[in-house]
């Protein structure tokens, strides 16, 4: 992942997605919604520079320090889960993610033992989830936290990892990686988040890595985001999770693209996801089964939206979004946890309304 070079993003596009879109280009046009979807995910857009209303660059989850208590890489908002951010390395930068904003980082495995060693100590806790940056570009590094939770951290039950590996250079993906799920799937359950937005991601060597890793035991479940020019029409989605269900990948979060400069353009109104949500999972046009579940990203957590849970939207655009978190909580497994001030606040009952800016159609 690169870092925030003088505040401006840092594009990255692997070879493989640049023959890719050239393949496409060429196939169906510069105008076709496929060519689309993979140039707006990657490739720099004048808009950019003009979208100055959101200041933000990072974002909680992205938090990567040593908090005092805490060994580095680590963050824990729920008490059953923890997130590592084994490194801040992408195969490609994606331009609505927040990631791209930070330094390039990956833990020693003197950190991962530390990690391992917390994991072990909190017996509460059962699992996992692996990120950053993608998990999948330091493999090695990967196995050797899987193999030391397995044989030193047996309440970890759990092992999940967020990558866009098999969808942005599946030639990454290394053989024995799949080996090693298969010899550990005993101990431990393994969990694949797969982030594909458009169907043309889901070419024969993505499918290839995709069907190596379910062959070695594991659940792959998929996770999108909304994006405008890239997905946000429903014949689009449609398409994408009737793809996704053939290939035996089960729905989770369908996200609104976050809040962060620059991004202006590539993000819907919060109603139009809505729309397209309930379209597209009440109308009968995709299976029960892979049904995604429309959700915001905000400052304090993944908030899904139900009845109520918008309470209303500010002078300056800022939906205010009821959630349950309550602070006692978070407290209780991250003791130096705060507020985010400026974008969250306590409801009457104790829980965390977030703020969440609006995007525009
Ligand atoms: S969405 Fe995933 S692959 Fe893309 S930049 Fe963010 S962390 Fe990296």
């Amino acid at each position: 992942m690169a870092g925030l070079i003088n505040g401006e993003f840092k594009p990255k596009v692997s070879k493989y997605l640049t023959e890719l879109m050239e393949r496409v280009k060429l196939e169906q046009g510069e105008e076709s919604g496929a060519y689309r979807a993979l140039y707006n995910q990657y490739i720099y857009s004048p808009l950019e520079a003009s979208d100055q209303k959101e200041t933000n660059l990072k974002h909680y989850e992205a938090v990567v320090d040593s908090k005092e208590g805490l060994p580095k890489g680590i963050e824990r908002l729920y008490r059953r889960q923890l997130v590592i951010d084994i490194t801040m390395v992408c195969a490609a930068h994606c331009r609505y993610c927040l990631r791209a904003n930070y330094e390039v980082m990956q833990l020693s495995k003197d950190e991962i033992d530390d990690i391992v060693a917390y994991c072990a100590n909190e017996r509460e806790l059962k699992e996992v989830l692996v990120t950053g940056g993608d998990p999948f570009m330091v493999q090695n590094l990967l196995k050797y936290l899987i193999s030391e939770l397995a044989d030193k951290a047996p309440n970890i039950r759990i092992v999940r990892m967020g990558t866009r590996v098999p969808v942005q250079d599946p030639k990454k993906m290394q053989t024995d990686i799949y080996t090693f799920f298969k010899n550990y799937k005993k101990v431990l359950s393994f969990e694949v988040g797969l982030q594909v937005n458009h169907p043309i991601e889901l070419q024969p060597l993505t499918l290839e890595a995709i069907e190596a890793l379910q062959d070695a035991g594991v659940r792959i479940y998929s996770q999108n985001v909304l994006l405008k020019n890239v997905n946000d029409d429903l014949e689009t989605l449609i398409e994408l999770y009737d793809s996704l269900r053939y290939l035996g990948i089960e729905a989770h979060y369908l996200f609104h693209s976050i809040p962060m400069r620059g991004t202006k353009h590539l993000r819907t109104s919060v109603a139009k996801g809505l729309e397209l949500i309930k379209r597209l999972t009440s109308s009968g046009k995709i299976s029960g089964r892979i049904k995604p579940v429309y959700s915001l990203m905000t400052y304090v957590g993944k908030v899904t939206l139900y009845e109520g849970s918008i309470l209303h939207k500010d002078d300056e655009g800022y939906y205010h979004i009821k959630s349950y978190y309550t602070i006692d909580e978070r407290r209780q497994w991250n003791p130096t946890y705060e507020l985010p001030a400026e974008q969250a606040y306590l409801d009457e009952d104790g829980t965390i309304i977030a703020k969440y800016l609006d995007g525009e159609d």
